[in-house]
Order: C-alpha cells, then sequence, then structure tokens
C-alpha cells in the first residue's frame, strides 16, 4: 500500500510570507503530502546570517500555521548543533520515517543554488526533490531545469505525482504554483524604509513585526 509522501521545505524564513505558504498550500494538495514541515535553519551556510533571531524566526512561523491542517514546523534544525546541512536533515527524517516517501520541497531559486550545498549529490537518495517555479528565475525549457543540478537531475525527472508515493526516493519534479513575486528580502527593505508588509505576509506575523520592531531599520555595518 503506498504511503502519502512527507514534505520537507527548509529555509531561512526571515521571515515567512504568502509566497512560502500558498507554494505549500499548493504542493500539500496537488501532490497529495501527507504533510508539508516548515524546518527554519539556524546557521545558513549559503548566505549572510538572519536578521531576525531564531526564536523570533520561529514565533513567526508558529503565527503563520497555527489552525492550518497539514502545515507545520519542525524545529530539529534549530536544536543541532553547527551548520543546517540539509543532507544531515534528511538523514534524521529518514531515520524517523523508515520507507516513507520523502520530497524535498524548493523553490527554482533554491535549486539552481544545489551544486553549493554540502554533499548535495547524495539528497536524491534521501528524498524526492519538488520544484516549484518561482519568479524571476530561469523557467524550465521543454521540461528541463538548467544548470549543473538541472543536468544532475535530468535521469530522474518524472512529471507524475503519483510517481512520488511508490518509492522512498529518488524522483525529480516539477511543479506549478501560483507565482507570487514575494521575497523575504524586499519585505525587511520595506519595512526598513518605513513601509507596511500587509498582504505580503499573515496579519499574525504582521503584528509579530510590528512589535517587536525588527527589520524597522537596516542593519548597522
Ligand atoms: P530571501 O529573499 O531572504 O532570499 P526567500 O523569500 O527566498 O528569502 P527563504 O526562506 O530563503 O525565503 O526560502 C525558503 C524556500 O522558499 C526556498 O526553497 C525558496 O525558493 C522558496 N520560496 C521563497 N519565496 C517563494 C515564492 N514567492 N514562491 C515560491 N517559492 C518561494
Amino acid at each position: 500500500m503506498p504511503q502519502q509522501p512527507l514534505g520537507i521545505f527548509g529555509g531561512t524564513f526571515d521571515p515567512i510570507h504568502l509566497g512560502h505558504l500558498r507554494t505549500a498550500h499548493e504542493l500539500l494538495t496537488s501532490l497529495r503530502l501527507a504533510e508539508v514541515r516548515f524546518v527554519p535553519s539556524r546557521l545558513p551556510p549559503h548566505r549572510p546570517p538572519t536578521v531576525a533571531p531564531e526564536a523570533l524566526r520561529l514565533r513567526m512561523l508558529e503565527a503563520a500555521l497555527e489552525g492550518l491542517p497539514g502545515l507545520r514546523v519542525d524545529g530539529r534544525e534549530l536544536r543541532r548543533p553547527g551548520p543546517s546541512f540539509m543532507v544531515d536533515t534528511l538523514l534524521s527524517f529518514r531515520a524517523e520515517v523508515g520507507v516513507r516517501p520523502l520530497c524535498l520541497l524548493l523553490g527554482l531559486d533554491a535549486f539552481l543554488e544545489l551544486p553549493t550545498w554540502e554533499r548535495w549529490r547524495e539528497l536524491p537518495e534521501l528524498a524526492h526533490i519538488v520544484v516549484a517555479r518561482r519568479p524571476g528565475f530561469l523557467e524550465p525549457v521543454a521540461g528541463q531545469l538548467p544548470g549543473e543540478a538541472g543536468e544532475f537531475a535530468s535521469s530522474r525527472l518524472t512529471t507524475d505525482p503519483g510517481d512520488l508515493a511508490k518509492s522512498p526516493a529518488g524522483r525529480v519534479l516539477v511543479q506549478d504554483v501560483t507565482q507570487l513575486e514575494i521575497s523575504a528580502s524586499a519585505i525587511r527593505e520595506l519595512l526598513a524604509a518605513g513601509g507596511d508588509p500587509r498582504f505580503l505576509v499573515p496579519e499574525s506575523v504582521r503584528d509579530l513585526m510590528v512589535k517587536t520592531h525588527i527589520y524597522a531599520h537596516p542593519k548597522e555595518v
């Protein structure tokens, strides 16, 4: 009996926004995932340190996901010392779920960056990879994904979401999602310039950002 896959959505979530939420919701339903776990990273290895501290990024995630069936925060990277490598995260999920299919959910921008990730070629041994299109990033041409990661993925591609339930790991699927041109960096810049992020983030997240004044002023250099 095939098991419904578990979706794993990693990121800095500095802050979580509606682009993340809509993408996760659409992947949850269109791929018939059992659940999507939002996994905030502790020390992002490939990018500058986050602006909001861990505890606040976690609070914003919890506020955003409260009462949403199928979407859950998973704090395992925050509890693990050292840099947050996705390969370690997938190993820890794999140890928990046995042969249940796992799907690593990535925006196209994150997929293109894969070759900079630690032991990235091992990722498909641990999970399927689902790539959500994202505005402003190279489009797949005739179903082929671009770059070194695209070449690596080419023999694993499928267009059938049903394949994700048939094996624990190993396939790559490109999925269309509603294109929302929202990014955490643009939200931080907006707040730093005195703007209002209403309708880019859930109201509960906006409330937390306003209350804590996080992102309100550019970081001192
Ligand atoms: P920043 O602007 O700081 O780079 P971000 O908005 O890209 O942040 P992250 O936390 O880095 O947010 O992203 C986590 C994951 O969510 C990545 O896989 C990324 O591709 C995806 N993602 C972020 N924004 C969107 C969006 N608007 N639509 C689809 N996927 C998104």
